[in-house]
């Protein structure tokens, strides 16, 4: 069985109840085995964007890399379309960040994700379900690290 951290983020819509819904929807084809505390992320270039709600989860799949990000992006499509009349931002980002220890280098797909190392609004959940994360989440500035909030929802 292939074993994947996913981070979740959104900012439109209800931003909380679509990062549950998404882990809701990736356990019906999946086994969510943890899920990280949700994280409230203030925007920052432009300001008068909504704050995003972002949040890591640990999935058991079958699927091959490319098959768990074709659902991801069906799932993007999905629910980016579901409330909106006209093609928007969409309501749910869902990045693959690790698969296993593979690493993959493809135009359309690079494992581990090339920046999941620089975000805290990644690395803060990561680290809270996966303790090897730590010391790169301790590492990032006083700043990055300032731009998030933790939560007090838990897990669904
Ligand atoms: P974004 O709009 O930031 O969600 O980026 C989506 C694009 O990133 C898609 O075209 C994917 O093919 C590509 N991509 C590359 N690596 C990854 C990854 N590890 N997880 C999700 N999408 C990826």
């Amino acid at each position: 069985m292939n074993q994947s951290y996913i981070a979740l983020g959104s900012n439109i819509d209800e931003p909380i109840k679509n990062v549950q819904r998404a882990i809701s929807e990736l356990g019906k084809t999946n086994k969510v085995i943890a899920s990280s505390s949700f994280y409230l992320t203030k925007p920052w270039g432009y300001l008068d964007q909504p704050d995003f709600i972002n949040a890591v989860i640990l999935i058991e799949t079958i699927f091959s890399p490319y098959a768990l990000l074709g659902q991801l992006q069906a799932l993007e499509k999905h629910m980016g379309r579901e409330r909106t009349i006209h093609w928007g931002p969409r309501s749910i980002d869902l990045d693959i960040l690790t698969f296993n220890d593979e690493t993959i280098v493809e135009p359309d797909l690079v494992i581990p994700h090339p920046h999941m190392l620089e975000r805290a609004f990644v690395l803060a959940p990561l680290s809270e379900i996966n303790s090897d994360y730590l010391e790169a989440y301790l590492k990032l500035s006083n700043e990055s690290r300032n731009e998030i909030q933790r939560l007090g929802l838990e897990r669904l």
